[in-house]
């Protein structure tokens, strides 16, 4: 599914004939986002580094990104160049880099879009070198390694040789070296892989003579090292999530200060009735090809929300009381025992959510997602 441009994104405030905004409906709290980015950018300052503020998560919705960069960022970034292009009309004026490997049918555009690219091909960065020369730019590059990972980069034994060759292309500037933990391999990032990052970068410094003022120590995941656990000489971090839901990634701890509530989802009751928690007949597989299993409790209160599996992805969603439990979705249809819950609920009554990632970039997505961004 497309991103939405910020026309749909505010089309989807529509007042339906209730009178009241549509549901399920998110809230976006930009000075909650603008905090946590300014916890995050200092504790990166502390440790030498400056913040690549991520943007994916949200469609790049360029309300967010500037309630990011006010936290003090000094590049943003994005997996799609669709949502570099929509930064850019906005009139961003931080720069922008590609995440992912460029694809090289779409090398003019990130060449006239883009401020940089994270490259792990020497054939990708010949197009975007032709294409970036073609348009009279010069497009810069940090070159990908794979410390193990195994996502994008080269391998370390490779990097030199491909930094020698990039080195010498027309309408490219090799700018920086980075790495990415924590996406494939589910690798931790430590203060030894980040030594192994610098003393490449070292290596590429010595046989080139470029500065390589970019040393892109990883996401979220590496936030934990930081400030003490990140070597001298790392002098960026990609941050997406853990400004956005204010936890590092590689252990989930909350970041001292940082806000989780951010975005919250609020979903309306469509019915509320008391139920036995078994269900009664033969049971086969659920609308997902399931064949679920059910623990009896007696007879539960039971509260139906309108949002679903269409709607959202529902694993990541967190009831915001703690005693509202969900029991199961289907497409359209969210299963909840409220039995425990204390405050009076009634058909028509709203109940919050806060997201984990998953459910946080479905929801931007969702067109049935109204957002309201303040
Ligand atoms: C998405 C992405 C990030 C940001 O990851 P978070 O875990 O959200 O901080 C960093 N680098 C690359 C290459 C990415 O694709």
């Amino acid at each position: 599914m497309p991103c939405f441009s910020a026309e749909d994104i505010n089309n989807q405030v529509q007042i339906p004939a209730s009178g009241s905004v549509r549901h399920p409906l998110m809230r976006v709290n930009l000075a909650k986002i603008t905090r946590n980015a300014e916890i995050v950018a200092g504790l990166c300052r502390r440790a030498g580094m400056g913040v690549m503020g991520v943007t994916k998560a949200f469609c790049a919705e360029p309300a967010i990104a500037r309630a990011m960069i006010r936290g003090g960022l000094d590049w943003l970034g994005d997996s799609r160049i669709q949502n570099i292009a929509r930064l850019k009309e906005a009139g961003i004026e931080t720069p922008i880099c590609l995440l992912r490997l460029p694809m090289i049918s779409e090398a003019r555009e990130v060449a006239a879009l883009a401020d940089m690219s994270l490259v792990s091909e020497v054939e990708t960065a010949k197009a975007l070198s032709e294409a970036a020369a073609s348009q009279g730019r010069t497009h810069k590059i940090t070159l990908m390694v794979d410390l193990g990972d195994l996502r994008e980069g080269l391998l370390p034994q490779n990097i030199l040789q491909a930094a020698k060759i990039i080195n010498e292309m027309p309408g490219v500037e090799l700018y920086g070296l980075g790495v990415n933990f924590a996406c494939y391999g589910g690798v931790i990032p430590t203060t030894e892989k980040l030594e192994a990052l610098l003393a490449l970068a070292e290596d590429i410094r010595r046989q080139t003579g470029l500065p390589l003022p970019i040393v892109s120590g990883g996401n979220s995941a590496s936030l934990y090292l930081a400030p003490g656990g990140i070597p001298n000489g790392v002098t960026n971090l990609r941050i997406g999530e853990a400004i956005l839901l204010g936890r590092e990634t590689s252990y989930r701890k909350v970041i001292e200060g940082a806000f989780t509530d951010t975005f919250t989802l609020e979903c309306e009751i469509i019915e509320l009735q008391k139920k036995p928690s078994l269900p009664d007949g033969l049971i086969g597989t659920n609308a997902f090809g399931q064949k679920p299993v059910f623990v009896d409790k007696g007879i539960r209160k039971r509260a139906i929300l309108a949002i679903g599996r269409h709607d959202v992805i529902i694993d990541g969603l967190v009831p915001v009381d703690p005693k509202a439990e969900i029991i199961g979705a289907s497409s359209d249809h969210l299963l909840m025992d409220v039995t425990e819950v204390e405050r009076p609920l009634s058909v028509g009554s709203l109940m919050e959510f806060n997201v984990q990632y998953g459910s946080l970039i479905s929801a931007m997505m969702s067109p049935y997602v109204t957002k309201i961004i303040g």
